[in-house]
């Protein structure tokens, strides 16, 4: 794919801050991250077809992806989500649903990474086929899909304003670590007994913690998104994580680095869009 100059994204009105971590700005500051990665997806030849065809559900379309990396796919785990969400919006879109991982780093000792971010790590999908942040706007490509970040956020504020939602979230999560340590094959007899024990401790505290009346608002949660290609599934999946320290201290901080900050990737996606709409008044 060519770029003509007036399309090409630039990062100059845009600053970084440094923000201290478990903060709800704790992913900010990596626009330069951003529009790299940006720019090397949209850089590749196939992608523009294969966003549409993800998009448009084409069942004949034939995927190209970069050599060694992984790429858009006919079908993820979010794609027609059969799972059971924990709310839908108003307007039928948008799900929140549940991390199937326990937020407990010590439940994978062997592969901390799995665990989830925050005992509050929800994340909402679209039923539309959007494959990820990047493929959210391209002006040569006539894609402005930039909204639906705003809107995934709004589902979430007003979903999480419902108490029943709240305690769905601790269910679901109290389940995700009896699953997890069911799976448990490294354990002897012991040691299974002092860990059920610690999951037993761990349910009540979230239960405690989540529950409690305003202890948790919506701007105590930041928004984050995975982008190609360090996203693990190909279809768009906003990260909700709970950041006080105390909903964090037992999770996993591995993937905070590659983590954008939601809000970030809307700037810097707007900012495109603005070059492009001045680009074309100058034409
Ligand atoms: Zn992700």
């Amino acid at each position: 794919m060519s770029q003509t100059s007036a399309n090409q994204p630039t990062t100059e009105n845009l600053t970084e801050a440094t923000q201290p971590s478990s903060s709800p700005s704790m992913f900010t500051g990596k626009i330069d991250q951003i529009h790299s990665q940006y720019v090397k997806f949209w850089a590749h030849e196939s992608a523009p077809g294969d966003v549409a065809g993800y998009r448009n559900a084409v069942q004949s379309h034939v995927y190209t992806p970069p050599p060694g990396k992984q790429w858009i796919k006919a079908s993820t785990p979010f794609t027609e989500f059969k799972g059971e969400p924990l709310a839908e919006s108003g307007d039928g879109k948008l799900l929140l649903i549940g991390n199937r991982e326990s937020f407990d780093e010590e439940q994978y000792p062997n592969d901390r990474k799995k665990a989830g971010m925050s005992m509050v790590h929800l994340m909402v999908i679209p039923k539309e086929r959007l494959f990820n942040g990047l493929s959210l706007f391209s002006a040569p490509h006539g894609i402005d899909d930039i909204d639906i970040i705003d809107s995934m956020i709004s589902m979430f504020r007003e979903a999480w304003e419902d108490r029943t939602v709240r305690e769905k979230v601790v269910a679901h999560q109290k389940k995700a670590i009896d699953d997890r340590h069911k799976d448990r094959t490294d354990l002897d007899e012991v040691a299974r007994g002092k860990v059920l024990l610690r999951c037993e401790e761990l349910k009540q505290e979230l239960e405690r913690l989540v529950l409690k009346e305003d202890a948790l608002k919506f701007e105590d949660f930041a928004f984050g998104l995975h982008l190609w290609p360090e996203n693990s599934v190909g279809h768009l999946h906003m990260h909700v994580i709970a950041t006080p320290t105390e909903f964090r201290k037992y999770s996993t901080k591995l993937h905070e680095a590659k983590t954008k900050d939601a809000y970030e990737v809307k700037e810097y996606l707007e900012s495109l869009r603005s070059q492009a709409v001045a680009g074309h008044q100058n034409a």
